[in-house]
């Protein structure tokens, strides 16, 4: 692929907002100068992740994950520096010079763009009079409007629209098969995958078409539901359909709406719940829930009030609970889904089950107990039945309140239900994120810090620091690294730019660059100022402390002879001539101070 000039690149960073693009997968909120969320690069329940607007750039202290709005869309979304540049700059309405071409292009790229094209082909067919999709929408209560925003296709019942389609648009058929559309014959040449259905288009959060699921149409159809397979764009655990559209309205109303299939999700959407967000062809998994948890706190399933509904409940919260989400449950009336639900009641009655679902753990209880608690057996097994749930929640607050209401649903005590939860626990997978404790630090380590942080934060200040003096001062090491590095781009006399910087260094140094760029307490220039002065000073003192010990130490190996104790003994004389020099410069502040700049 073509290098991207340098000013585009420039153009596209002063285009785009770090805030803005993180925004888009991590619920922000505002916190001093910073905005803070839940890391989307590892897994936690308190928010470490900052994004710094002023540096245009995102840290996460748990798990030391940084950089600028490239890095942020490479990690994410595991694209080259050229496909994050390309995709930011088509958001921003920046035009890239294409060099090289279609083949030249990263493969997500080019799957996107066969999902697209064929989205294209699809909507055309359903829009033909004499297309048989048309009707059974209309039968699923769908109005022309409904097929018109949820971009609703048909493909037809035929082996060769889609590669017709793409071989169009010049997109290779091997591409098409990588994306899922197209299926390989075993002699040779490639058919539609997708036959014959009424066809949804999965999206990304980012509103790119990654896969999609078609619906049958004719009764005798097998099987029901057919989705594109997963693909380097189109990750199941993942994706949620319905997720561009529903991102406004979950943050609007604090939580998500999680249904089974496309047609609840857009039977939702119709009554005004556009929070609605369907899984695609899998259970709700752990990645699901942290897909959303990063979003809000808050979601509600809804799910078939039959006894397979319930069960599915029931795993759906095993998947949900750990992330902290906070899990309502609706139960639609036994033999209704939302479609019939919406169609036979209006939206009110939708919106009212969904506003008014309790919490899932007080449906798993209710259920619990109802299935008998008047022996002590069926006591135990209610509760046992429940355990494993409660241990699953987070917040110890929120755990040992549901014990108590299991303890009194049952009726036996809390600490009886608080042992079974713990023993729930104890069974558990302890995958638990290991917390990341602060690294031992001595107190060198601890000045070379506050060194870096002051010059990061003020670099001109660098300039304070003779370049030749520091490496006799400071050891190896990371921040050392960083120190070295920011009083040599001052020597340079260039502008410090953090992006800059960060090539420049060790995988260590720049994360440890990146924290200290996004700490979220301004030091103002003059405690900085002092803070360089009285560090440097305590690295010539340690110096000096150092010397001197080896000079003891020389003096009392017997071995020494005359001539050189006589030398060490000058050299003595001459540390402690400079020691106090240096406490006499510390009892006047900035008398070091440095030539103006
Ligand atoms: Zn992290």
């Amino acid at each position: 692929m073509g290098r991207i000039p340098d000013e585009i690149i420039q153009r596209i960073r002063d285009h785009t907002d770090v805030v803005d693009l993180v925004g888009r997968s991590v619920a922000l909120k505002r916190a001093g100068r910073n905005h803070k969320g839940l890391c989307p690069f590892h897994d936690e329940k308190s928010a470490s992740f900052n994004v710094n607007p002023d540096r245009q750039t995102f840290y996460c202290f748990g798990c030391h994950e940084g950089g600028d709005v490239f890095s942020f869309l490479m990690k994410t979304e595991n694209l080259t520096f050229a496909e994050a540049a390309r995709s930011l700059a088509r958001d921003a309405g920046i035009e890239v010079p294409e060099t090289g071409g279609g083949p030249g292009r990263g493969i997500s790229e080019q799957l996107y763009s066969a999902n697209t094209t064929l989205l294209e082909r699809f909507r055309s067919e359903l829009a033909r009079s004499d297309c048989p999709g048309g009707p059974y929408l209309e039968r699923r209560g769908l109005a022309p409007e409904d097929v018109e925003r949820f971009q609703i296709g048909f493909a037809p019942d035929a082996w060769d629209t889609a590669v017709a389609a793409l071989s169009a648009a010049q997109i290779p058929a091997e591409i098409g098969e990588k994306a899922g559309l197209l299926q390989r014959r075993e002699r040779g040449g490639h058919y539609d995958r997708l036959r014959g259905r009424v066809i949804f288009p999965i999206q990304d959060v980012r509103g790119r078409v990654i896969g999609f699921g078609g619906r049958a149409i004719g009764a005798d159809q097998e099987p029901k539901y057919l989705n594109t397979p997963e693909t380097p764009i189109f990750r199941k655990r993942e994706a949620l359909y319905g997720f561009p559209q529903a991102l406004d309205p979950i943050r609007r109303s604090g939580r998500a709406v999680v249904v089974e299939g496309y047609f609840d999700q857009i039977a939702l959407c119709r009554a005004g719940i556009g929070e609605a967000l369907a899984t695609c062809g899998t259970a709700l998994t752990t990645d699901h829930a942290r897909n959303l948890r990063r979003r809000t706190q808050r979601a509600v399933l809804l799910f078939d009030g039959d006894a397979a509904g319930e069960r599915a409940m029931l795993r759906a919260l095993e998947a949900l609970l750990p992330s902290g989400l906070r899990v309502h449950a609706a139960l639609l009336p036994s033999g209704d889904d939302p479609d019939s639900l919406l169609e036979r009641e209006g939206p009110d009655a939708l919106r009212t089950l969904v506003d008014a679902a309790p919490a899932a753990l007080d449906v798993a209880i209710d259920r619990a107990v109802a299935t008998g608690h008047e022996t002590p057996e069926a006591k135990a097994d209610a509760v046992e039945n429940v355990a494993p749930l409660l241990a699953l929640v987070p917040s110890a607050i929120e755990r040992s309140e549901y014990c108590a209401r299991l303890a009194l649903a049952v009726g036996t005590e809390a600490r009886h239900v608080e042992a079974a939860v713990a023993r729930a626990a104890r069974g558990e997978d302890p995958r638990e994120a290991v917390p990341i404790g602060p690294r031992r630090t001595g107190p060198e380590e601890r000045h070379l810090h506050q060194l870096a942080r002051s010059l990061v934060e003020h670099p001109s200040l660098a300039i304070r620091i003779p370049s030749d003096e520091l490496p006799g001062l400071v050891s190896g090491g990371p921040v050392a690294e960083l120190v070295r590095c920011l009083v040599e781009a001052a020597a340079e006399d260039r502008g410090v730019a953090i992006s800059e910087l960060e090539d420049r260094l060790s995988e260590e140094a720049r994360n440890l660059l990146r924290a200290l760029a996004i700490v979220d307490s301004p030091l103002d220039e003059a405690a900085a100022a002092q803070t360089v002065e009285d560090t440097i000073r305590w690295f010539r003192d340690q110096e000096l402390k150092r010397r001197e010990q080896e000079i003891t130490r020389r003096l009392r190996d017997p071995s020494a002879d005359e001539d050189e104790k006589r030398r060490l003994l000058d050299e003595r004389q001459q540390l402690l001539q400079r020691k106090r020099q240096l406490a006499s410069s510390a009892a006047v502040p900035d008398a070091t101070a440095v030539p103006p700049s």
